[in-house]
Formats: structure tokens, C-alpha cells, sequence
């Protein structure tokens, strides 16, 4: 660290602004260099299921720092024009946060004008306008439709079908739910619902008043969680289950396919304990925990099938692609995904 304590006022000014200049200029690096990771899906060699969890647990990033970041590189891929404005201090993550949603191609050399330099207040002015002339333009022409979110699931296939494209992932803000300690054993969770959910939650509720369930919110969602977890978690089921599928029950018809019987998949689920199997270069096994797949170490196409534990593991989406990559190519593979996304998008 330099010692300034015997430069005078001038010098120690004029280091300040070099200082932030670097720092612009190596952010603004640091984003490229992000998109590229994003782009060629490097996090999954790093044992990471997602650009976002690479950021939390290889970059040791918060995930508010990793979110507004994934969202400028994805945009600097899409608008290069970014990479500038950023890197001279014109724009800023906030502002490329608060304006991400709105950007196209048709406006975004005009908007980008529009913010530079401007405070948030001002910008969140200006997207307050922009959203307001979006939704009068879809009443004008009738397009008003029930509000319907992407599920997770769809986000994945639209990012994995744009990826197999060759097209940039689309950038999305996630409105995140928040969850904070109040007490030990105790949570606050916070999250914006929809009327509809509300709705729900009150239906159950009058449907369970009856069952001992209780009048409360968390009462009402305990049960609910309770119910879903008894039918779908495969480790309450091994707990409860009297005997298993036996390999020599099966027919010869579900041994020779990628059939996996329930047996088996809650075996393999225990056996791995809920979490993908795959290990990075640096031996890390991949922290996710949800969106799991069972995957047949040996590929059908290959002879294997799904009668034993032995020839099923765990993996997330990520790394279940990256395994077919490896097996397949990664031009078979992206054709297959980008088919499968589109037989989903026209279901949708
Ligand atoms: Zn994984």
C-alpha cells in the first residue's frame, strides 16, 4: 500500500481520480471476462451449476454483487457500446439494473444517452415512464393479458435454447425473496405474491379448518409443504417404504431402457444425498441442490440403463449437459436441447 501521508492535497486528489479511473477500466474488464465465462458455460467445468452460484462460491461474490454483474455482462454482449460508457464512469451497475428490463435494440442507443450521469432517482423516473408507455401500448392493442411469470424452469430452457442457437442467454432481473433470521430457529421470509396465491392460501386454509391445522400463515404453509414433501421427497419415501422394486422383478423391457424405477431413483437420491455428484477440476463437488436430474453414468445409447443404483447419479442440469457433452459432442448435444426447448416453447 502506498504511504500518502506525505503528499500534498493536489497530488493526493489527482491519485484519487487515477485510482477510479483503473478501477473503471479493470471493472469493465472484469464484465467482459464475466460474459465470456457465461458465454462458453466455463462455470461448469469449475464444478458450479450456474454463472450465479460460480460467482457466490469460486468468486466469493455476494449475490447481489454477482446478480447486477451477470446482468451487465449479459448486457455488454448484447450492447458493446456499454463496455465504454461503463469504463469512462458514464453508467453505472445501478443504472444498467434499473434500465436492464427495458433495453432493446431500437432504443437502447437513445436510452443509454438518456442516463448517463443521471442520479437513480432520475433514472427510476425515466424507467417509470418507459413502463407506463408499455402498458398503455399493450391495452391499445387489446394485448393485455393475464400476467403469467417465467418459471425457472422456463427461463433455463429459453437460456439453454438461445445458448444452443448461438444467441445471447436473455438477461432477466429476478425479483429476489428475502429471508432473514429474527430469532434462533427462527426465519422472516419476505416475497411479493400475486392476489392469486393469496387466494389460494386462503382457500386452503378454510379447507383445512377443520384438520387441527391451525389460522395462521405459516400454519397453512407448513401444511401444504408437509403434504407435497410426503408425496415427492424421495428420502421420506425410502424412510417409508416396506420393500423395494428388486432388479429381478422388473421387466426385461424397463431393464433394457432409461426407465428408472421410483426404488431406484430414491436410493440413488439417498445414496447422493439430494446433491449433484459431479467434481470439479479441483475435485469441489457442484453445491446444487435443486433442478436434479438422474443420469445413467453409462448412457442408454451406450448399453447402460436404469435397473441398478449403480449406473444412476445425480447430476443438475448443468452438468448432466456437460456429461452428454462429453459422451455425444457438443453439437449433438445443443441440436437435442434446442429441439426439446422448442417442443417446450410451443407447448407454453
Ligand atoms: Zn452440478
Amino acid at each position: 500500500m502506498t504511504d500518502l501521508k506525505n503528499l500534498d492535497h493536489q497530488a493526493v486528489l489527482a491519485g484519487l481520480r487515477s485510482a477510479l479511473g483503473r478501477e473503471r477500466m479493470s471493472f469493465a474488464d472484469f464484465l467482459n471476462y464475466l460474459g465470456e465465462v457465461d458465454c462458453r458455460r466455463l462455470y461448469a467445468d469449475e464444478g458450479q451449476p450456474s454463472l450465479f452460484a460460480f460467482g457466490i462460491n469460486v468468486l466469493a461474490l455476494t449475490d447481489a454483487e454477482i446478480l447486477a454483474r451477470i446482468t451487465a455482462a449479459r448486457l455488454i454482449r448484447r450492447f458493446p457500446i456499454i463496455y465504454q460508457r461503463l469504463e469512462s464512469g458514464e453508467l453505472n451497475l445501478t443504472a444498467l439494473r434499473l434500465i436492464s428490463a427495458h433495453l432493446t435494440e431500437e432504443n437502447a442507443e437513445r436510452l443509454l444517452a438518456q442516463v448517463v450521469k443521471r442520479s437513480t432517482r432520475e433514472i427510476e423516473k425515466i424507467v417509470a415512464i418507459l413502463a407506463s408507455k408499455k402498458r398503455t401500448e399493450l391495452r391499445t392493442a387489446n394485448e393485455v393479458r393475464e400476467e403469467k411469470s417465467a418459471s425457472p424452469m422456463q427461463l433455463l430452457f429459453c437460456e439453454e435454447a438461445a445458448t444452443a442457437a448461438g444467441q445471447e442467454p436473455p438477461v432477466f432481473c429476478a425479483k429476489r425473496d428475502r429471508t432473514r433470521y429474527v430469532a434462533p430457529e427462527h426465519v422472516e421470509i419476505k416475497f411479493v405474491a400475486s392476489e392469486k396465491l393469496l387466494a389460494k392460501l386462503e382457500r386452503i386454509k378454510g379447507l383445512t379448518i377443520t384438520k387441527n391445522v391451525g389460522s395462521r400463515l405459516e400454519d397453512v404453509l407448513d401444511h401444504v409443504l408437509e403434504s407435497y414433501l410426503d408425496r415427492h421427497d424421495p428420502a421420506r419415501r425410502v424412510a417409508k417404504a416396506k420393500s423395494r422394486v428388486s432388479r429381478q422383478a422388473l421387466p426385461a423391457s424397463q431393464r433394457q431402457s432409461r426407465y428408472i424405477p421410483q426404488g431406484i431413483k430414491d436410493e440413488v437420491y439417498k445414496r447422493d444425498e439430494g446433491q449433484c455428484t459431479f467434481k470439479g477440476a479441483n475435485g469441489e463437488r457442484c453445491p446444487a441442490r435443486i433442478l436434479l436430474e438422474y443420469d445413467h453414468c453409462c448412457p442408454v445409447a451406450l448399453g447402460g440403463n436404469g435397473a441398478s443404483a449403480d449406473n444412476v447419479r445425480l447430476l443438475c442440469r448443468t452438468h448432466n449437459r456437460l456429461a452428454a457433452e462429453r459422451s455425444f459432442g457438443t453439437a449433438t448435444v445443443a441440436s437435442a436441447v434446442a429441439s426439446k426447448a422448442m417442443q417446450n416453447l410451443k407447448r407454453c
